[in-house]
């Protein structure tokens, strides 16, 4: 696991605000235990950094904690334990409506299911994310209908998801989840409901957008999709490990030794 000590630049000269070397997530001794009764720690404290323009899957078991850790991730819930900072801003105390607006501004959230208004067309869709955006509607309409041609949906901005395959319904999704510019993509499952071929072409979509610098963080079940990450975490039991990356995984594999 990675850690970094958090310094504050007080009375710094300049802003303190994100730069390229802020992690764009930090956990320290995150964790977070359900008040029950009886209570259930779900996610033991933990420290991870993800680092801007990383690409980390975070992998486990039914019932190991990884909706608990999505949550927590995505300021869904406090954690109970810990300080979180995203870009930078300690979040971990932040009440619901903090937590909304940051999320708005900072993450861009890609379900299992896709999310989609189901009676709005795929530009609408992407258009309505921008709650945040004070632009006007003509500039609001053309990033969506910006980030729909990025992924491959420039021939189908009018239609409505019902007329949409999975895979398309998933790039709408990855679309809106894209036009605020948050500084973190987190995918829940984004391939769960596609057949192989769509969620190969789906993860080659995530891996472009991580090619060209998007930090992409996906939470799977699925060896296959954990595969994708430069990093692995895994998760058992609510316990946060780091696996051995592709590159490490590689040089044991020259060395002969197995996996
Ligand atoms: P996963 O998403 O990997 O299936 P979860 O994060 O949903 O795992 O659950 C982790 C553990 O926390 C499980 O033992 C689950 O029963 C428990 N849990 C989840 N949500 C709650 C809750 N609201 N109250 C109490 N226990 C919970």
């Amino acid at each position: 696991m990675r850690l970094r000590a958090h310094t504050r630049r007080r009375g710094s000269p300049q802003a303190p605000g994100p730069g390229p070397q802020t992690p764009v997530m930090e956990f320290r001794g995150v964790g977070l235990t359900y008040p029950g009764p009886p209570p259930v720690t779900a996610l033991r404290p933990c420290d991870l950094i993800v680092r801007r323009g990383e690409f980390v899957t975070v992998i486990g078991p039914s019932g190991s904690g990884k909706s608990t850790f999505l949550n927590v991730a995505g300021l869904l819930d406090a954690p109970t334990e810990g300080s979180y900072l995203l870009d930078g801003i300690d979040v971990a105390g932040a009440g619901e409506a903090a937590r909304a607006a940051l999320r708005g501004r900072h993450i861009g959230f890609v379900f299992q299911s896709f999310h989609l208004m189901p009676h709005r067309s795929a530009l609408e869709n992407v258009t309505l994310a921008m709650v945040y955006n004070r632009s006007g509607r003509a500039d609001r309409t053309a990033r969506a209908r910006a980030a729909l041609i990025r992924v491959g949906l420039g021939h189908r901005i009018d239609a409505v998801p019902t007329r949409l395959s999975g895979g398309e319904r998933q790039r709408v999704a990855i679309a809106r989840a894209l036009v605020a510019r948050p500084s973190l993509l987190l995918c829940d499952e984004p391939t769960g409901n596609l057949d192989t071929a769509t969620a190969e072409s789906v993860l080659a979509l995530l891996d472009e957008l991580h090619a060209e610098g998007m930090t992409v963080l996906v939470i799977t079940h699925d060896p296959a999709v954990a595969a994708h990450g430069e990093r692995t975490v895994a998760i058992r039991d609510g316990v946060l490990a780091e696996q051995p990356g592709r590159r490490a995984r590689r040089a044991l594999s020259r060395e002969g030794v197995a996996e």
